[in-house]
This record gives C-alpha cells, sequence and structure tokens, in this order.
C-alpha cells in the first residue's frame, strides 16, 4: 500500500492519541494506516447487494472508527434481502458484526459498562441511545431495545458507514459499545444472538419454575434452539431434551448439551410426539419448555409437553409468524401453566453475554461450530442465497 502524507499524518494522530490516552497502552495490534475510502455492502434492490466505495468519515470527539473483521447474517437480514419489509432499501446491513478501533475523538475514554477503550481494543455495539430511561440505563434497564435504532438497521445517510456488512463502520457518539477483546472473532460475532437467548432464560427464570433439575424441553434446534441449549448447560440443567424434524440439528443439540433429543418425523400426530418427549424424561412431562420455532403449529404443540403447574417461555416469533390455536382450558387453565414470551435483550442481557459465551468454551461446548460458513464481503450474495436454503446454521461474513 502507498504511504501518501495523508496516510502518515493519520497514523502519527493514532499513535499520539493512544499515547495520549495514559496507562502506557500498547500500540494496536493490526495495520493501523486507514485507507481514504471503505467499502460497504448496500442492499440496493431485493436480493442484490453491491460493494460502493464512499470516502472514509470525520472522526468526531465522540465517534469511533472501526475496522470490521466480521458480520453475522441473521434472520433480519434475511428477511430484509428477501422482502424488505422494513422498507430500508437502500441500505448497509450487518448488526452481528464486532472490529478494532483504529480512531476515536478525544472525548472516547470508556465503554458503556465502564471499561476503558484504546485503540485496537476488539468492540461490538448494542443500540443507539434514543431518549427512553427504561432502555438507556444500563444498571436499572428494565425495558428491551425492541424499537431502538441499531447500526445495520439504519436508513443510507450521507456518512454511509452505517452497517457491519462493510470494512469499516463510523460508531457516533450516543451509540452503545462494549469492549469485548477478551473474546475471540467466533464469539464476538455470536454474541447478539446469544443475548437473545440470555434475555430468553432470565424472562423463563421470572417463573420461578426454572430450576437446577428441572425436565426442559426445547423444541427448534435452529441456532436459536441450539444456543437456547447452550446457556441452560452453563447454568447446570442436564435434563434438556430436544425436539426437530432434522437429524443433524439434533446431533448437534446433544453435543451443545442436550441430554436426549426427539424427531416430531418419526412419531405421528401430538399425543405420539407428547408420548415421545415424555419416555425422553423417564415417563415425566416437562418442567418447563421454550419454544424456538416460528411454527405457530409448534406452538400449538408445545403446551402437551409441560406437566401441570409448569412453565413455557415463547420466543419462536420474532417476526408476525401467524395465528395459534390453543385450547385456554386444557393447555393453560386446567393446567396452570405460567407462559412468559420474549423477544430481542436488554442492555444489562448484552453484557451477561459476555460472560456466559466465556462459560460455554471453558465447559468445552462446540460454540464456534455455530458458524457454518463464511464469505468474504465481496461474496455476500451467494452468503444471503446460503442462509434462503438454510443448509447450515450462523452464516458470516469475514473480512480478511
Ligand atoms: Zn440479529
Amino acid at each position: 500500500m502507498e504511504m501518501n502524507s495523508a496516510n502518515v499524518e493519520a497514523v502519527v494522530k493514532q499513535v499520539l492519541e493512544s499515547m495520549m490516552d495514559g496507562k502506557g497502552t500498547s500500540a494496536p495490534a493490526g495495520n493501523t494506516s486507514i485507507p481514504k475510502t471503505a467499502h460497504v455492502a448496500m442492499l440496493t434492490e431485493l436480493q442484490n447487494y453491491d460493494i460502493k466505495e464512499f470516502p472514509m468519515p470525520e472522526v468526531g470527539d465522540g465517534d469511533i472508527l472501526v475496522k470490521i473483521e466480521g458480520c453475522g447474517i441473521c434472520g433480519t437480514d434475511a428477511h430484509e434481502f428477501k422482502n424488505d419489509p422494513f422498507s430500508l432499501i437502500p441500505v448497509v446491513l450487518g448488526h452481528e458484526g464486532t472490529g478494532e478501533i483504529v480512531k476515536m475523538g478525544k472525548n472516547v475514554k470508556i465503554d458503556s459498562a465502564g471499561k476503558a477503550l484504546k485503540l485496537g481494543d476488539k468492540v461490538v455495539t448494542c443500540m443507539i441511545f434514543k431518549d427512553n430511561p427504561d432502555i438507556t440505563m444500563f444498571d436499572l434497564n428494565k425495558q428491551n431495545v425492541g424499537g431502538a435504532d441499531v447500526y445495520g438497521l439504519l436508513p443510507d445517510d450521507e456518512v454511509h458507514l452505517n452497517g457491519w456488512f462493510a470494512d469499516y463502520i463510523l460508531i457516533r457518539e450516543g451509540s452503545t459499545v462494549f469492549n469485548v477483546s477478551d473474546l475471540d472473532l467466533k464469539s464476538r460475532i455470536l454474541i447478539e444472538p446469544c443475548a437473545v437467548l440470555i434475555h430468553a432464560v432470565e424472562r423463563a427464570k421470572t417463573t420461578g419454575i426454572l430450576r437446577f433439575n428441572s425436565r426442559v424441553v426445547v423444541q427448534g434446534c435452529g441456532p436459536i434452539g441450539l444456543i437456547c441449549i447452550a446457556i441452560l448447560r452453563t447454568m447446570g440443567i442436564e435434563n434438556i431434551v430436544a425436539v426437530d424434524g432434522e437429524q443433524k440439528r439434533l446431533d448437534f443439540a446433544k453435543r451443545m448439551g442436550a441430554d436426549k433429543s426427539v424427531n416430531f418425523k418419526d412419531h405421528k400426530g401430538i399425543e405420539n410426539l407428547a408420548k415421545a418427549v415424555e419416555d425422553a424424561f423417564d415417563g415425566h412431562p416437562a418442567d418447563f419448555a421454550f419454544q424456538c420455532t416460528g411454527s405457530p403449529v409448534a406452538h400449538s404443540n408445545i403446551y402437551k409437553f409441560i406437566r401441570n403447574g409448569g412453565g413455557l417461555c415463547e420466543l419462536g416469533f420474532f417476526i408476525n409468524g401467524g395465528d395459534a390455536t390453543i385450547n385456554p382450558h386444557f393447555d393453560l387453565c386446567s393446567k396452570e401453566i405460567t407462559l412468559v414470551g420474549s423477544w430481542v435483550y436488554t442492555l444489562r442481557d448484552y453484557a451477561t453475554t459476555f460472560d456466559f459465551l466465556k462459560r460455554a468454551k471453558g465447559i468445552g461446548l462446540p460454540m464456534d461450530e455455530l458458524i457454518t460458513h463464511e464469505y468474504p464481503l465481496d461474496k455476500i450474495n451467494e452468503a444471503h442465497q446460503t442462509n434462503l436454503k438454510m443448509e447450515g446454521l450462523k452464516i458470516a461474513i469475514i473480512n480478511k
């Protein structure tokens, strides 16, 4: 790469900035020369991204420029790619991203959890602050971040570097940012989807029914169900039965910590399926169930797996998947089921997720294998097509 005077100036400025950061911070690990332009994958029409080049933006006193290392493709991205339900086109998507700080404004000292920030640190973002104290207070947070702005789901503007499907992103003042330098790249890419499950398990715990020795059924073994099992396992819950229609996913569920698995394709009708789940628990119905599919029929079925006085957490309907039929007398009232719904996460759950990822690795769960496919940024259209075929689990864009 050519070192012109602008580049040299940028490098000198960064070194000076890192020295002024106090604490004798070490030089950033990566190549710190910042190019004059950045590249983004912009969704310009349905099922088509174009790689676009834009000038590197100014970094304001409260801003952070991040060189992106990778970003997972989420179900939300798949919906946008296919149908643009949020009417965002043209848009730079990608909200499960992470990268390295290459430049930051003089006012940036700490992350949203109070941890020091310096050049070379690896970061993730969560939401962009709005004037809603219930979702912006890190410690006293009560409300989930649903409806808040996040990078990767923002309308295009004059900065353009608004999503993680790019090589650089500008994190603007007023955004949440977390220093996650102690996590490896794959763990960092999994933070956002894992936070969804940390939140769901926290919701489940509010019922008082989920305990150390509970019998738990997890229905649906896509990334969400698999991560759910991993979290239960790190909490010490071992009596887990996984339900899915694909043997490959059920096998993976066992490696993630499920004790037994039930393939619903092997059992005709809900009575037989419920019996199979009961058999897997040595003749007992489940104390608690997590519904992790987007199928209305699966919602209707899951009540049949749960004992009288048991609990249910429904988290499969991230978007509207239609109506489900239940029998309020048999399914809810007479069984006295305690039901909680769960959607996205709170800021607090986001920080809890970092510890979960370390613990999951610590007990040897194969979290890394959730990322089944990796593509470079210029193959992002191919990556999304692979995602739509639902052959893998988590598909990630990795910048080399
Ligand atoms: Zn997501």
